[in-house]
C-alpha cells in the first residue's frame, strides 16, 4: 500500500478502471478518478472500462453495458482524463485478458476467493447465497487486467485492497512456477466517500450516489435529503460529527473550515441546513469544471468511439506482448 506523497517519479505503469454498470459518481471521483488525473501527467496510464467485470453481476442485462460504456467514457473525459496521455480501453475487446484469467485460475484456490472480504461483503449485499463462478472469480480476472499491462500502481478505493493482494500472490506464484515475467502491483488507496443514506459507501448499485453529471439543482436536492446525525432534532442540540455523513463531506471537499464546523456542530452552534449549504458550495467547486468539459464532449459520440477504439487497439498490442511472454514462460508456445 502506498500514499500519494510516497510515489517516486520512476517509470510506473498505472492501471485502473470501473465497472460499466452506470454513470460514475462523486465516490469514484474521490476514491480514484482524482488521482488518475494527476498520475496521467507522469506515468504510462491505462484506464479500463470493465464491461466483463460488470457482467459478473449484470449478465441478465447486457443492454445496460452498451449504454454504460459510453457514459463512463464521457465521465472520464469530463473529469479531465486526457486521451492523449492515458489509454482508455474496453475490457471485453482485449481477449488476452480472458486468456490470462484462465491460466491464472489453474493455481488460485477457491477458498482464497471465498475468504476475500470484499467478495464476501458484495455477495451479502446482493443477496447471493450460491455464488456464480464468474462472480467468485472476478479477482482473478482483475489480476489479469493489471498484469497484462505489467502495471505497478493501481489507484483505487479501499475495497480493492484484498483484490490487489490477491494479484500480488498470483504474480509471485506465477514468477516462481515459470519465469519472472509479471510485475507485482501496489495499490494507491483513495479516500472513501459515504453514500447519501449514511449507511454504506457511495455506490452505483445502492442508489445513494451523486452522479458526476448532476445539475446544481440535483446536487442541492440530494444534499438537502442526505442523512445527518439522527439524534439531532433541533438546531441547538449538540451534534455528533463523527457519525454524520455531511461532516465527512466537509472533511473531503473543503480545503479548510472542517475543524470549525466540528466545534460548531458539537456545541449546537450551526444547524444541519446551514452546514449542508457550505458543503454544497464546495461540491459545486468540484463539479463546475467537470460540467464544462462534459459540455465539450457530450455531442461528439463519434469522437468518443474513436478514442475508445484507438485506446483498445493500443491496449491489445501491449496485452498480446505479455501473453506471448506468459506462453513462453509456461512452455505452451508450441509452434
Ligand atoms: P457497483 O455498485 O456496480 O459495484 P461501484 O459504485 O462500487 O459500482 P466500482 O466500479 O465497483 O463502483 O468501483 C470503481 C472504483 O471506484 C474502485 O476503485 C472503487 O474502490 C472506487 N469507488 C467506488 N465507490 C467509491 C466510494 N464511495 N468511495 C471511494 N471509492 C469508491
Ligand atoms: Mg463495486
Amino acid at each position: 500500500m502506498t500514499n500519494q506523497t510516497e510515489i517516486q517519479p520512476k517509470q510506473e505503469v498505472v492501471l485502473t478502471g470501473d465497472r460499466t454498470t452506470g454513470k460514475l459518481h462523486l465516490g469514484h471521483y474521490v476514491g480514484s478518478l482524482k488521482s488518475r488525473v494527476q498520475l496521467q501527467q507522469q506515468y504510462e496510464t491505462y484506464i479500463m472500462l470493465a464491461d466483463v467485470q460488470a457482467l459478473t453481476t449484470h449478465f441478465h442485462n447486457p443492454g445496460l453495458l452498451a449504454e454504460s460504456v459510453r457514459q463512463v467514457a464521457l465521465d472520464y473525459l469530463s473529469v479531465g482524463i486526457d486521451p492523449e496521455r492515458a489509454t482508455i480501453f474496453v475490457q471485453s475487446m482485449v481477449p488476452e485478458i480472458a486468456e490470462l484469467t484462465i491460466f491464472y485460475s489453474m493455481f488460485v484456490s477457491v477458498s482464497s476467493l471465498r475468504h476475500n472480504p470484499t467478495v464476501k461483503h458484495e455477495a451479502q449485499e446482493r443477496g447471493y447465497e450460491d455464488l456464480y463462478y464468474g462472480f467468485l472469480g472476478y479477482p482473478v480476472s482483475q489480476a489479469a487486467d493489471i498484469t497484462a499491462f505489467k502495471a505497478s500502481l493501481v489507484p483505487a478505493g479501499e475495497d480493492q485492497i484484498p483484490h490487489i493482494e490477491q494479484t500480488r500472490r498470483i504474480v509471485r506464484r506465477f514468477n516462481e512456477l515459470y519465469a519472472p515475467v509479471l510485475v507485482e502491483p501496489q495499490i494507491l488507496v483513495g479516500e472513501r466517500l459515504e453514500g447519501l443514506d449514511g449507511g454504506s459507501k457511495m455506490s452505483k448499485s445502492l442508489g445513494n450516489a451523486i452522479c458526476l453529471d448532476s445539475s446544481t439543482e440535483e446536487v442541492r436536492t440530494q444534499i438537502r435529503r442526505a442523512k445527518t446525525d439522527p439524534a439531532r432534532i433541533h438546531k441547538t442540540d449538540p451534534g455528533h460529527p463523527d457519525i454524520c455523513t455531511i461532516y465527512g463531506y466537509h472533511c473531503i471537499f473543503r480545503n479548510e473550515g472542517s475543524e470549525e464546523i466540528r466545534e460548531q456542530c458539537q456545541k449546537g452552534g450551526i444547524g444541519c441546513a446551514a452546514c449542508k449549504e457550505l458543503v454544497m458550495e464546495a461540491i459545486e467547486e468540484v463539479m463546475k469544471p467537470i460540467r464544462e468539459r462534459r459540455e465539450m464532449y457530450k455531442n461528439r459520440p463519434k469522437d468518443i468511439d474513436e478514442i475508445l477504439m484507438a485506446g483498445t487497439a493500443k491496449a491489445r498490442k501491449v496485452a498480446s506482448q505479455t501473453m506471448s511472454e506468459v506462453r513462453e514462460a509456461m512452455g505452451i508456445d508450441y509452434f
